[in-house]
């Protein structure tokens, strides 16, 4: 995660950036600093008079450049050339100032290149506005504000979600949930940052969480345990299933949530009643736990499939439900419902699946959790066979919808957060 302070040189980028990164228990990194400390100048004063704007202009982007992939940072930058190389995956906050405020404001500062002739500085300041307004997320207009109340406005005005991992590059929730801000026209209150967090840096990345006020936490592999301990309190359905994939923020409070089970049943639920349906689920991973403690709440009988037979039996005790053998997978022929939740078919393993064709039926249901590809061998065995399939796309989309409604108490948009999932994975593939 990283926020990104752009305005007109006086806005208060750096008095601000060093408050809100204090705060946040971010680094501050300063972009002007740095092109200094790389050109061998003494001062940006000197960069300007010695080599030219252009010169600082390079430096500038190579300095961006540099920053792309930086994280857990609040970056201060008057927007000259770098924003294009800074903005993917980060909240570009323009902090706002009227020509007026910022002569106030310099009156006494003779550091400043541009500057030194005020018609000249009132034309680069009115060519700027625009591009500020371009790439701004948030605007804050901070003429007659302190320090302390425009840090205060920037965390009243935004929303950050966050979702952390390692890796988490592949994560497709910020499509997702941004994708649904955009349609409710909240973007402007809500961001969705992807951050890679190592186990080494969860529990600072919670306290974080805490101090900035994060409103929604997705967690994803290897957090999705590791992070309850440090979590105030559980919904019993995560505390059952002993993972977390939702932290909501409830005023300071962090809640666990589990939406990977809401995910799947909801998904079963639009093709098929749950309720003393039998179930094969093949894995006993997380996704696996997830489905197989949903299934029970929902009233079906389950039976569990995995390749390490220890794991299966330890999870289906754990559950209270049975456990099969891989070697015979006869009985699944008679079940209502057959569920990968392995990664067994997902890119570039396309061609495989763990459920032999001839034991599927046309009464069945047949849910994949891959959702990369979109059609699985599995999904395509089903169809072939006259079952009916749920892909692991709609358990995405739907882990999605009710984790976007913890985090902003609105009802999700469906349709746009499935159009885009589709729209990536049809480009992906
Ligand atoms: P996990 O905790 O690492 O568990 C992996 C499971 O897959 C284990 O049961 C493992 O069996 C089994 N497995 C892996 N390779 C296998 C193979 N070659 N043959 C037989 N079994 C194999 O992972 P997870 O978090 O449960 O994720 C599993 C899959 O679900 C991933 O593809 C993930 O992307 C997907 N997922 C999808 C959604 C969604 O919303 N659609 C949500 C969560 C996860 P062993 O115990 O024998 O190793």
């Amino acid at each position: 995660m990283k926020l990104i302070l752009i305005g007109f040189m006086g806005s208060g980028k750096s008095s601000v950036g060093r408050t809100l990164a204090k705060k946040l228990q971010l680094e501050l990194v300063e972009l002007d600093r740095l092109v200094l400390k790389s050109s061998g100048r003494k001062s940006i004063k000197e960069i300007f008079e010695r080599d030219g704007e252009t010169r600082f202009r390079e430096l500038e982007i190579a300095q961006a450049k540099k920053l792309k992939n930086k994280n857990q940072a609040v970056i201060a930058t008057g927007g000259g050339g770098g924003l294009d190389w800074l903005r993917p995956g980060s909240q570009v906050i323009w902090l706002k100032a009227g020509f007026n405020t910022i002569t106030a404001r310099l009156k006494t500062d003779f550091t400043r290149p541009l500057f030194k002739n005020q018609a000249a500085a009132h034309k680069l300041f009115s060519f700027r506005q625009p591009l500020y307004r371009r790439y701004a997320d948030t605007i804050i207009e901070t003429d007659n504000l302190t320090i302390d109340q425009v840090v205060e406005q920037i965390r009243q005005k935004i929303k950050i979600c966050l979702i952390i991992g390692d890796p988490v590059s592949h994560s497709l929730s910020p499509l997702m949930h941004n994708a649904a801000y955009k349609a409710l026209e909240i973007g402007h209150g809500f961001v969705f940052l992807a951050s890679q967090v190592k186990p080494a840096e969860l529990k600072t990345t919670i306290k974080m969480v805490r101090v900035v006020g994060v409103r929604g936490l997705t967690c994803t592999i290897p957090h999705k345990t590791a992070v309850i301990p440090l979590l105030d309190r559980l919904d019993p359905v995560a505390e059952k299933i002993g993972a977390v994939n939702t932290v909501v923020n409830d005023h300071g409070q962090l809640i666990g949530y589990n939406t990977d089970w809401l995910g799947a049943i909801t998904a079963l639920e639009k093709v098929t009643k749950l309720k003393n349906k039998s179930a094969a689920v093949f894995g006993a991973g997380g996704a696996a736990r997830a489905i197989v403690f949903g299934l029970l709440k929902q009233g079906a009988k389950v039976t569990v499939f995995n390749r390490s037979v220890e794991k299966a039996w330890s999870l289906s005790r754990e559950a209270g439900c049975q456990c099969g053998f891989s070697n015979n997978l006869e009985p699944i022929k008679t079940m209502d419902i057959i569920i990968n939740a392995t990664s067994v078919g997902m890119v570039p393993q396309i061609n495989q699946s763990l459920v032999p064709k001839e034991l599927i039926r046309p009464h069945q249901v047949v849910l994949d959790v891959v959702y990369a590809p979109h059609q699985t061998k599995l999904l395509k065995d089903a169809t072939a066979q006259g079952a009916k399939i749920v892909p692991g796309l709609d358990m995405l989309l739907y882990q999605g919808t009710a984790q976007f409604e913890l985090y902003t108490g609105r009802r999700a948009p469906v349709s746009a957060m499935r159009r885009v999932l589709i729209k990536y994975l049809q480009n992906q593939l």
